[in-house]
């Protein structure tokens, strides 16, 4: 087979830069898709941790004097290992904080900007202009990389074509339509049929409509996207296009998720030895501060705090994990009223209950291989990456049967016992009720030993790889050639 061309483009990349699970796949996928002989370089902006990271770079472009408002450069090279496309745009990109939003927590005011500048590029690319480089597939992943779609069909020329990922339809990218005039695209772009979106500029509506293929994270979220309930406004449109969409589960990276070689973890071990993970459950309490009982019950969320991720309705059932002798560990940062409640959890209960609000990546590392059950009570889960770490961690995952959640964990039924496939917990609908009644009946089932150690064994065994998702991207690549 010929080998393909595949152009990723995307706002942030594990290990460069990372706010959630985005980086995460981006930064798994090309390594991935070697095996299909798919080459995958991905365009990202030359953010400082990016800048820093770059070696071997040599200009491919010069993007000119003024590109919104200064002067930018496409660079080509390699950044930890990854074969990247960078835009050396430091009036854009050469700023402190996180991709999206500055250091005061407020969205930086010219991502219209920013992330036009980004696709643009994208489709420059596409067009062919950077020498012994043409992708066969250009792949666009959420809103910032949305208008990808629109530079290459209002540019007129010959295109490849094209994909575009949804990691989250709660994240559009509207902007008011006074953006429009400076993205420089024909003016017959602002339609229904191109950017236009309820009167203003829409990036994920534009990335639905205007490319070949649309792809979300998991079956079942693509499933839900084309509710009025789940479709954010978006559905009627994606009803439309349900020809061209289908859901592929995301995977995990084994060499970043794998408990028999990970680096931030005290005891490693794997599916043979799951005793092993005490000694992480050890190190985990000490680290909050909790009593070390290595037999009661340790329950751990790594999250977004954010009322997505139904974490108020953790909060108001904290009574249960008291109730049933739990111990619950937090790490995670986001709504500022959700951290709140979470500190004054710790205050009231202290050596049962610990929080850390903050971003820390080894952490949430020690947390997977250190409780005893990881909980996401996800209001809506595109696909949901914590959950499929808990499994390759046995750290049983408790979660909200939604989205990417629904399809990656298998609910402790009676059926799936007798079946021996049962890897976790379930509940729905999304109520603190309902919660509470999951945090009970894994409690009992901790009762039992015997049967959490299966639980364990299966949730450890479960293929949480890459390699079915990637044999999927790798045939919608190939029908669309
Ligand atoms: P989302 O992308 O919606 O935030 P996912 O479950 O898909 O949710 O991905 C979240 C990713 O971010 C995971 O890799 C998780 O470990 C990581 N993560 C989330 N919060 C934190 C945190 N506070 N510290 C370290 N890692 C975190």
């Amino acid at each position: 087979m010929k080998p393909l061309k595949v152009l990723s483009v995307v706002s942030e990349i594990y290990p460069l830069v990372k706010t959630g699970g985005l980086a995460d796949v981006a930064g798994a996928l090309p390594a991935a898709l070697k095996p299909y002989d798919i080459e995958v370089t991905t365009l990202i902006p030359g953010y400082p941790a990016v800048m820093e990271s770059l070696e071997g770079a040599s200009e491919a472009l010069q993007l000119g004097r003024d590109v919104f408002g200064g002067r930018a450069r496409l660079l080509r090279g390699t950044a930890r290992g990854l074969d990247v496309f960078v835009i050396d745009a430091p009036h854009l990109f050469n700023r402190p904080g996180n991709p999206y939003v500055s250091p005061h927590g407020t969205d930086w005011s010219d991502n219209a900007l920013r992330f036009a500048l980004l696709a643009r590029t994208a489709a420059r690319i596409g067009f062919g202009e950077v020498a012994d480089y043409r992708p066969d597939i250009v792949h666009g992943h959420d809103w910032q990389a949305g208008l990808t779609g629109a530079y290459l069909v209002f540019g007129g020329k010959s295109r490849p074509a094209t994909v575009f990922t949804i990691h989250n339809l709660a994240f559009q990218g509207k902007f008011p339509a006074e953006v429009f005039p400076m993205l420089h695209l024909p003016a017959n772009a602002f339609r229904v049929e191109g950017v236009e979106y309820y009167g203003a500029v829409g990036y994920l509506k534009a990335g639905i409509m205007m490319s070949d293929r649309v792809t979300t994270v998991s079956p079942t979220y693509a499933a839900e996207i084309r509710t009025p309930e789940a479709g954010m406004g978006l559905d009627g449109l994606l009803r439309g296009r349900a020809h061209a969409l289908s859901g592929v589960l995301n995977g995990i990276d084994d060499h970043v998720w794998n408990p028999l070689t990970d680096v931030h973890i005290p005891e490693r071990y794997d599916a043979r030895s799951p005793k092993r993970r005490r000694a992480n459950k050890v190190a985990l309490q000490q680290r909050f501060g909790l009593a070390d009982e290595p037999d009661r019950l340790l329950f751990a969320v790594v999250s977004r705090l954010t009322w997505q991720k139904g974490l108020d309705l953790l909060l108001e059932s904290i009574g249960s994990f008291l109730a049933v002798g739990a111990q619950l560990v937090v790490l995670g940062a986001g709504d500022k009223e959700i951290e709140r409640g979470f500190r004054q959890a710790q205050d009231n209960y202290p050596g049962r209950i610990g929080v850390m609000i903050g971003y820390d990546e080894p952490l949430a590392h020690l947390m997977q291989a250190g409780a005893d059950c990881l909980i996401v009570p996800s209001r809506f889960e595109p696909c949901g990456l914590t959950q499929l770490y808990a499994l390759r961690y046995g750290a049983v995952p408790l979660v909200a049967r939604v989205g990417g959640l629904a399809d990656t964990v298998i609910d402790a039924n009676e059926m799936a016992r007798a079946e021996g496939v049962a890897t976790g917990f379930q509940f729905q609908p999304v109520t603190k009720e309902m919660l509470q009644v999951a945090i009970l009946r894994t409690a009992d089932f901790w009762q039992r030993p015997e049967e959490w150690r299966q639980l364990v064994r299966n949730a450890m065994k479960a293929d949480v790889s890459w390699t079915r998702p990637a044999r999927h991207y790798a045939e919608i690549y190939r029908s669309l050639v």
